[in-house]
């Protein structure tokens, strides 16, 4: 049996179904056009196509905010009190993904890491703990002022000087870490532009593994802040 898949840029396979209540075609939406009753999830839709969404990485805040509350309004308890338990566990499972995917869409570096997750090029919570070639000096340096200062605190020694090394690192890497979000941010641009004009795959996968490659370069850094700062704060 073969199933119909909706041609829609915003619906990109996403199963057509029928209601549940009416049995009026749906095709991912919240709710049926039909009969207005909420729907089932469709499964393995995306955060992008819960929003209506094309899957490209510019999102305008102020809209997505706005269709968060409309929806968060719409799906509320309160309008589900008569409802059967099925519709009612409908809305709740339907706002239950409406937060994840908000939270999760209107953050630009979590919106990059969904999408590389969504298309299976990245796993969930993993990153390279390998440090980027580019790095290998600066986290060398870093490493022994780390050690110096551990050791001139144990031995009771002055630490002021070595304290002001690493926050000057700390500064440095901070940099870094502006440098990677605006190579990110063009990176999604060019995503963005392959998905408008219709790029070809190879393109596509390119840019896929660019991303991810900087998504792993950002997590080692923050990494590296946070190192610092634990220490420095400690
Ligand atoms: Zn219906």
């Amino acid at each position: 049996m073969s199933v119909i898949r909706s041609q829609d840029a915003q619906t990109e396979g996403i199963p057509v179904t029928s209601c549940w209540n009416c049995r009026a075609a749906v095709t991912g939406a919240h709710f049926c056009a039909a009969c207005g009753k909420v729907q089932p999830l469709p499964a393995g839709a995306s955060y992008f196509a819960f929003f209506g969404l094309p899957q490209k990485l510019t999102i305008e805040p102020a809209s997505l905010e706005g269709q968060f509350h409309m929806l968060s309004w719409k799906l509320h308890p309160d309008n589900f009190v008569r409802a059967s338990e099925f519709e009612r566990n409908l809305s709740l499972e339907r706002s239950s993904q409406l937060n994840d995917a908000y939270r999760t869409l209107r953050e630009p570096v979590a919106r990059v890491e969904y999408l590389l997750e969504h298309l299976g090029v990245r796993k969930e919570g993993t990153t390279k703990q390998q440090a980027p070639p580019e790095l290998l000096e600066e986290v060398f340096e870093l490493n022994e002022s780390l050690d110096e200062l551990r050791e001139a605190r144990a031995a009771g020694g002055d630490v002021a000087a070595l304290q002001g090394r690493l926050e000057a690192a700390q500064q440095n890497f901070q940099e870094d870490l502006d440098d990677v979000d605006a190579e990110l941010a063009g990176l999604g641009r060019e995503w963005d532009a392959a998905v408008d004009f219709g790029g070809d795959e190879s393109t596509k996968k390119a840019l896929l593994a660019r991303m991810n490659e900087v998504l792993n370069r950002r997590a080692y850094i923050r990494n590296l802040v946070a190192g610092v700062q634990k220490e420095l704060g400690g």
